[in-house]
């Protein structure tokens, strides 16, 4: 029987190739995302259901709820991205002029809401409609390892707090992972935001010499969600090419 799969952020980059693969073994997959029109789009291509959703906010998650399915057998938080990509570096606060502090906090709260309060609020509005034998899993990041302003901190933070979802979970048959990705080309997150040398520096840093692609991220995600991998939880997989750290 076909499982109810959920794919937060599905309509684009990594998530649409995670909702594809899922899609293409015949799951019925709902993905979401806050742009209406290219998240529909995406949706009818791959056969799945389009469902708005700001994963950030309480009252939307709410009324997705109503939107879904009875159960949802692999819920994967994805929905993310770094929301002070050009200005947050730990220099911001080292400078010597008098720091706004009301920006700054503005600024890194909402990269924490982005990243690690919406995957929280998702699986907390979800828990009771989690399937026994199901799988979450997170798209954390190789910034949570090696750094990355309030970014990585927010992914640092999901590792941490799956590590209590999966003992909260785990009675239940239900198992919690975080996929890690390192430098994933060809997606929107770092579209238009890397000079040519930065993304040959990435690619160097890898043990295979090359990006990753989304389609590397949904193989891992569809492990963990497998029969195959029921004894793994409380996790974080690698998927990031042997990346290597350069000082
Ligand atoms: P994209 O920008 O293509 O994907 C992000 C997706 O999340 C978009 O579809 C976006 O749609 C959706 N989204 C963002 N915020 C919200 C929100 N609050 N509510 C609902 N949907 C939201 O980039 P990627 O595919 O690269 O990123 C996917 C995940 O992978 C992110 O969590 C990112 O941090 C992580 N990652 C990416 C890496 C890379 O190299 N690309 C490396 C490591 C981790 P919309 O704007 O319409 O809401």
């Amino acid at each position: 029987m076909a499982r109810n799969v959920l794919v937060t952020g599905g309509g684009t980059g990594i998530g649409y190739a995670i909702a594809r693969h899922f899609a293409e073994q015949g799951e019925a997959v709902v993905v979401t995302g806050r742009r209406a029109g290219p998240l529909k789009e995406a949706a009818d291509r791959i056969g799945a259901r389009a469902v708005v959703c700001d994963h950030t906010d309480p009252e939307a998650l709410t009324r997705l709820l109503a939107e879904l399915p009875g159960s949802v057998d692999v819920l994967v938080n994805n929905a993310g991205g770094n929301t002070d990509f050009d200005t947050d570096t730990a220099s911001d606060v080292a400078s010597d002029a008098a720091p706004d502090l009301a920006s700054y906090a503005h600024d890194f709260r909402a990269n924490l809401d982005a990243n690690l309060v919406s995957a929280a609020l998702t699986t907390k509005a979800l828990e009771g409609r989690l399937a026994e034998g199901g799988a979450v899993v997170h798209i954390g990041s190789i910034a949570a390892a090696r750094g990355g302003g309030s970014y990585g901190a927010a992914k640092a933070g999901l590792s941490t707090w799956n590590i209590d979802l999966a003992r909260t979970l785990g009675a239940r048959g239900i198992t919690a992972n975080v996929v890690a990705p390192g430098y994933i080309a060809d997606t929107e997150f770092f579209r238009d935001r890397l000079t040519d040398e930065r993304r040959t520096q990435l690619v160097t840093e890898t043990a295979v010499d090359r990006p990753g692609s989304p389609e590397d991220v949904a193989g891992a995600v569809a492990f963990l969600a497998s029969p195959a991998a029921r004894h793994i939880t409380g996790q974080v997989l690698h998927v990031n090419g042997g990346a290597l750290p350069t000082r």
